[in-house]
């Protein structure tokens, strides 16, 4: 069916299987996709198999559409099976119209009885359709003066749309439509129709007849999607093969269950699903492996200058503290490579547990890097790390992107000389020009901010000499056990599920910006009690530009306002050294409030501040809310949290904010809304880029993960022949960057 003439049914030569005439150019990504591993793409026959077929062998797809498929990620015909349909429409009845009701999906048919063209305003076409049981109206306004012209009184039509309550009668709008032959049989298809992601330019009924051209092939050459899950598997646990849960799912019988497919319970997807985590697991725990081979400097040290730092300090390690600590300290004695994600809730303490980690490294002869996201965090931990430091003897170096020409080449060369023994800065650290003598340890703060790319880049610094650093991974924002499991199998994991002692949650209050006055009046009257406060501004969606303008217009009034305060300003746009004055006098108590963008989410450590106003916290998810938050309730009283929102809120972000208001683990926080908004927004599709699921749910589908973690283990233990077909399928060349 169509709504418009088939511009896609380019004529060319039916396909044959013989990659030798494909286009030059989507051969040449077929290839460098699967060339790692050639051998794999083949089946026995040396036929070329689905995936090593690109899209443009099929009838009608022309450079095009080929452009258009490669936007969803589909490349070959076995990227096209893959792509599966999104709901379920049912076309396999033809239901009467006196049956029909406001909002439902349905297929009918009936004979044009009137129709009329109006031109006047909006042009549109109204069609009157009966079917022997009532009248029902079609109403198009986008149409060609050929659709026009042959949708004439007496013409029967089969329609497919949504049904709504129009004037006076049931109508139609924009239906999918078909002319049907006077004597053309009713509909009889036996399958639910599929509904697939599209992009623009593409439209349901092409990818339908493409999908049904790939299915065809797999109909006729099952051979050439290979099954590679070892057979005894899916016998024994009487899965569907690939080809049938396939097949299944594009095509569902029309007695199904839909519920049952939206929700992605049925054992087709299940099939699908394990596979793809198993895929998943394999190329990381490949790469944990590869990894693991590399050998790293075995860091023993006495333990003088860690207990030095921890008997000076004015308050006691946490018992968490000190487990992880432990945990860290045990890897960095091994001669493999550590590889440890650390993870704790905002103002837990993960900084001290780096400083301690770092301090093994130094004392055993080796140099630490530690990198921050932002160079405020930068300044902060080098601020930080120098006054606990110190005293101890050990002098911590910043380097960032203010240090340009002669300064920089010289810090470059004490590093060189293995001069510096911890270097702290953000991931200008990790250009190519900076060399380090002897690199023990890298420490990445904050990694959700990161790229998974960047973090495979450290790995290759310190590789000179044939010595692998150990890694250690900080991140607040706490991913659930079983999701860390999936985006971090290459990693060890550590949690600390504990904050220091006397730590009052942060109250938090939801108030409309109508009472804007009032909340300013709360900063002064904090504020002349002697603590201190953020105001900040937000601006999600919008440049930062926009952002750091919106913060300067904000710290105008606020100072105008606020006359008899010290206001500060802080954003992204300003200078590095202008930046760290500002934050050095706010952290100085020499400024009261401190008006900021969202550069002070991360890890900005000022225990006397001790209340925060957000503006428009219906714009930010909720972890980083919690992140922000954070910022206060550093110190021992009492701390608040106000978040200014723009009323009228929606029913979702009230509730969004009310859990707020409740709740302070930053666990459950996260759990939360990972469930609301998916990884990928929540941890930034930065990161989880190479973690983008087709079928599987990594947060919904626990025991099936477990399950297939256990099966990647079997299959890398006897380094079955199939892994890097698995991963190739699932994956593709995602999991190469860098991680070989
Ligand atoms: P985060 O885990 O968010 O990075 P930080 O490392 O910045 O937290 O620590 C937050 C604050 O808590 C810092 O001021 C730090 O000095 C302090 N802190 C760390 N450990 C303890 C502890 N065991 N007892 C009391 N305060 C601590
Ligand atoms: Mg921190």
């Amino acid at each position: 069916m169509t709504t418009g003439p088939a511009s896609d049914r380019a004529r060319r030569s039916p396909a044959s299987p013989s990659l030798a005439a494909a286009t030059p150019t989507a051969g040449a990504r077929i290839d460098a996709r699967s060339s790692p591993c050639a051998t794999f793409g083949e089946t026995a026959s040396s036929r070329p198999t689905l995936d090593r077929l690109p899209v443009d062998r099929l009838r009608g797809v022309g450079t095009r559409l080929a452009e258009r498929l490669a936007r969803l990620g589909v490349l070959s015909v076995q990227d096209l099976l893959l792509h599966l349909p999104v709901r379920y429409q049912d076309r396999t009845r033809v239901v009467p119209i006196d049956r029909l009701h406001d909002g439902v999906d349905a297929l009918i048919e009936g004979v044009i009885e009137s129709s009329e063209l109006r031109t006047a305003r909006r042009r549109t076409l109204r069609l009157r359709l009966y079917d022997g049981s009532a009248h029902l109206n079609l109403c198009f306004f986008h149409f060609s003066p050929r659709q026009a012209a042959a949708l004439t009184p007496g013409t029967r039509l089969r329609c497919y749309g949504q049904v709504r309550a129009g004037l006076g009668s049931l109508e139609m709008i924009h239906p999918e439509y078909q002319r049907l032959g006077v004597d053309e049989p009713g509909y009889s298809a036996g399958d639910l129709t599929a509904v697939y992601p599209i992009v623009d330019g593409l439209t349901q009924s092409s990818l339908r007849s493409l999908i049904a051209q790939a299915l065809e092939w797999l109909e006729r050459e099952p051979e050439m999607l290979p099954e590679w899950l070892p057979e005894g598997l899916v016998r024994d646990l009487s899965w569907l093969s690939l080809t049938d849960a396939l097949r299944f799912l594009h095509r569902p019988p029309r007695d199904i269950a839909v519920a049952e497919l939206l929700e992605r319970r049925h054992p087709a997807h299940r099939r699908l699903a394990i596979e793809e985590l198993i895929a998943h697991q394999l190329s990381l725990r490949r790469f944990r492996r590869r990894r693991r081979q590399g050998v790293a400097p075995r860091l023993r040290a006495q333990d003088a200058l860690r207990q030095r730092l921890i008997e000076g300090l004015p308050f006691a390690l946490t018992d968490a503290q000190r487990r992880v600590a432990a945990e860290i300290a045990q890897d960095l004695s091994q001669p493999q490579p550590m590889q440890r994600l650390l993870q704790g809730d905002v103002g837990s303490g993960k900084t001290l547990v780096a400083v301690l980690a770092a301090l093994q490294a130094v004392e055993a002869g080796y140099q630490v890097a530690l990198m921050a996201p932002t160079e405020l965090l930068s300044e902060q931990h080098a601020r930080n790390l120098t006054a606990w430091l110190e005293p101890l003897g050990v002098t911590p170096l910043l380097l960032v992107g203010r240090h340009k020409g002669r300064e920089r080449a010289r810090l470059l060369e004490r590093i060189a000389a293995g001069d510096v023994p911890i270097l702290v800065g953000t991931h200008a650290l990790f250009q190519s020009d900076v060399r380090f003598e002897r690199l023990g340890l890298v420490i990445i703060d904050e990694q959700h901010r990161f790229g998974v790319e960047q973090r495979m880049k450290l790995l290759e610094k310190g590789a000179r000499a044939g010595l692998v650093p150990h890694q250690l991974i900080m991140t607040a924002t706490p991913i659930p056990r079983s999701l860390a499991m999936t985006l971090y199998a290459d990693l060890d994991l550590s949690v600390i599920d504990q904050s220091p002692p006397g730590r009052q949650p942060v109250r938090t209050v939801a108030i409309p910006d109508e009472r804007r006055e009032q909340v300013i009046e709360r900063v002064r009257q904090a504020c002349r009690a002697g603590r201190q406060a953020y105001w900040v501004c937000t601006l999600i969606d919008e440049s930062e530009v926009l952002q750091c303008q919106a913060a300067e217009e904000t710290a105008r009034v606020l100072e105008a306002r606020l006359a008899d305060l010290r206001v500060g300003l802080i954003h992204g746009r300003m200078k590095g050294p202008e930046r760290d004055r500002v934050m050095r006098a706010f952290a100085a108590g020499a400024l009261d409030l401190l008006v900021a963008t969202t550069v002070i989410e991360v890890g900005v450590d000022v225990p006397n501040a001790s209340l925060m106003i957000i503006e428009n916290p219906e714009r930010l998810g909720l972890a980083q809310l919690h992140q922000l938050r954070g910022r206060v309730g550093r110190g021992g009283g009492e701390s608040h949290c106000v978040l200014l929102y723009h009323a009228p809120l929606s029913e979702l972000a009230r509730g969004r904010l009310g859990l707020l208001r409740e709740c302070s683990d930053g666990f459950a926080i996260a759990r939360k809304d990972l469930e609301m908004r998916g990884p990928g927004e929540v941890l930034g599709t930065r990161q989880t880029g190479t973690m983008r699921f087709r079928v599987a749910d990594p947060l919904g589908d626990e025991p099936l993960l477990a399950q297939a973690q256990q099966i990647a283990d079997r299959l890398l233990e006897a380094q079955d022949h199939r892994i890097d077909a698995l991963i190739r399928r699932w994956v593709g060349d995602r999991e190469l960057l860098g991680r070989v």
